[in-house]
């Protein structure tokens, strides 16, 4: 097995951890990613003690520490007041509990760590400007083409390509993504930019309204405040990570909020703020098919309400190369993969969908605390993949 040549298509966060997974397991990994450059957006990312615990698997632990923030208390606030629904603790307590830190980063700076530590192992481990377009099984191996006319050959695939996988079309046939009737706005705002005494308190905090939700924490040392804001909205589709949108449009958009959450958006540069529609896709009845499998939103694209996209691609990772490393054959690799992650990705992939109705049903007058099932009171900090069975 330690020969096998193992090809993951993209190099977004699910593939280079599932590629630095693989390698700190003693495999040798190739990547092709589209793009002519890697990089990730500018916006921020949480990484709950599940995900932790698989960056820490793979060798992380030390940078993650240096370079991501730990906030000292979460909160859930009410939209048109401010005032405190619910207040949490976190700092040391999540290590305490799930065994691993609940962190939230700059996705490129969490990009970059996963990019040197795949380029460290083997600086001829990513290939970009590789398009994928198609794939041949032919017995024990799977031929690879590419938009850019270069072909290869290898024992087994990992589609890690996001809710637009190319792989994934290739496997299961050609669906778009379903529009989940939802527009969010990113935005990062340098915490200098925020009028003199405007505090961020606590660093980390979700509102909750009607049709409309809002999730903001600080990074970079509190630096940078990190912001998405959530709307129920029809009539603009567009799934890109790369479309400007005028502050003007947001504050309008939020027009009945409270001056804590219009002030940071008012402060926020022209060219911070995105907005883009938000997608998702049913759950897959199965990912894998002969040497060919799914990995990260390619296998569960999901709504980002729970926080835990990235998380799951995270997941997935660790288990599929623990899943070699345990395995005799690839077919086998594939199916104790598949075996540990679909149920529980499915999971999250529903879930995820459900909690918009806790973020933005408007029961925000009268919210019952015990009610409060975010992410955590589901469960899913308590899985640690580098240690579930396989
Ligand atoms: C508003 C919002 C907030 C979020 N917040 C969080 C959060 O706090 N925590 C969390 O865990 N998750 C969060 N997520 C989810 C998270 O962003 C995604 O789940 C995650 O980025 C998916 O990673 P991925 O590597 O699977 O896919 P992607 O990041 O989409 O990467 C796919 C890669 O494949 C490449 N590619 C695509 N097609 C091809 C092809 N044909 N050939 C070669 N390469 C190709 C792409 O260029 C890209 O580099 C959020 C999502 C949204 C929308």
């Amino acid at each position: 097995m330690q020969n096998t040549r193992i090809i993951l298509i993209g190099a977004g966060i699910g593939g280079l951890t599932a590629a630095l997974a693989l390698q700190r397991r003693g495999f040798k990994v190739a990547v092709y990613e589209q793009a002519p450059q890697l990089g990730e957006v500018g916006a921020g990312l949480t990484l709950s003690p599940n995900a932790t615990h698989a960056l820490e698997a793979v060798g992380l632990g030390g940078k993650l520490a240096q370079t991501a923030s730990r906030p000292a208390r979460q909160a859930v606030l009410h939209y048109r007041t401010g005032q405190v629904l619910v207040d949490q603790e976190r700092g040391d307590l999540p290590k305490k509990q799930y065994g691993a830190d609940y962190y939230q980063i700059h996705r490129a700076d969490l990009h970059n760590m996963l990019a040197d530590a795949v380029a460290t192992n083997d600086p001829s481990a990513i290939h970009l400007d590789h398009a994928f377009v198609g794939f041949q099984q032919n017995g024990d191996t799977v031929e690879v083409t590419f938009k850019n006319g270069a072909k290869t050959v290898g024992d087994v695939v990992i589609g890690c390509d996001g809710i637009k996988s190319e792989v994934r079309a290739a496997l299961w046939g050609r669906l778009p993504p379903r529009f989940t009737g939802n527009v969010a706005w990113r935005g990062l705002v340098p915490v200098k930019n925020l009028p003199p005494g405007f505090k961020i308190e606590p660093a980390s905090a979700a509102a909750i309204g009607v049709k409309h939700s809002l999730a903001r924490y600080l990074i970079r040392d509190g630096t940078m405040l990190n912001y998405v804001a959530f709307a129920e909205k029809s009539g603009w589709e567009v799934e890109s990570w790369s479309v400007r949108s005028p502050v003007s449009e947001l504050l309008e958009e939020f027009h009945d909020w409270h001056d804590s959450f219009k002030t940071f958006m008012a402060a926020t540069p022209p060219d911070l703020l995105f907005k883009w529609a938000l997608h998702d896709r049913d759950p897959l009845p199965q990912w894998t098919k002969g040497r060919v499998t799914l990995l990260g939103d390619a296998a569960h694209p999901m709504l980002p309400f729970l926080g835990m996209g990235a998380a799951s691609g995270i997941e997935d990772s660790v288990v599929l190369a623990r899943a070699f490393q345990a395995a005799q054959t690839v077919n086998e690799a594939l199916q104790r993969y598949e075996n540990a992650r679909r149920e529980r990705a499915t999971f999250i992939q529903m879930q995820s969908r459900a909690a918009q109705e806790r973020l933005q049903g408007g029961k925000v007058d009268n919210y019952d605390q015990k009610k409060h099932k975010n992410e955590e009171f589901l469960g899913l900090f308590g899985y640690n993949p580098a240690t579930v069975a396989v």
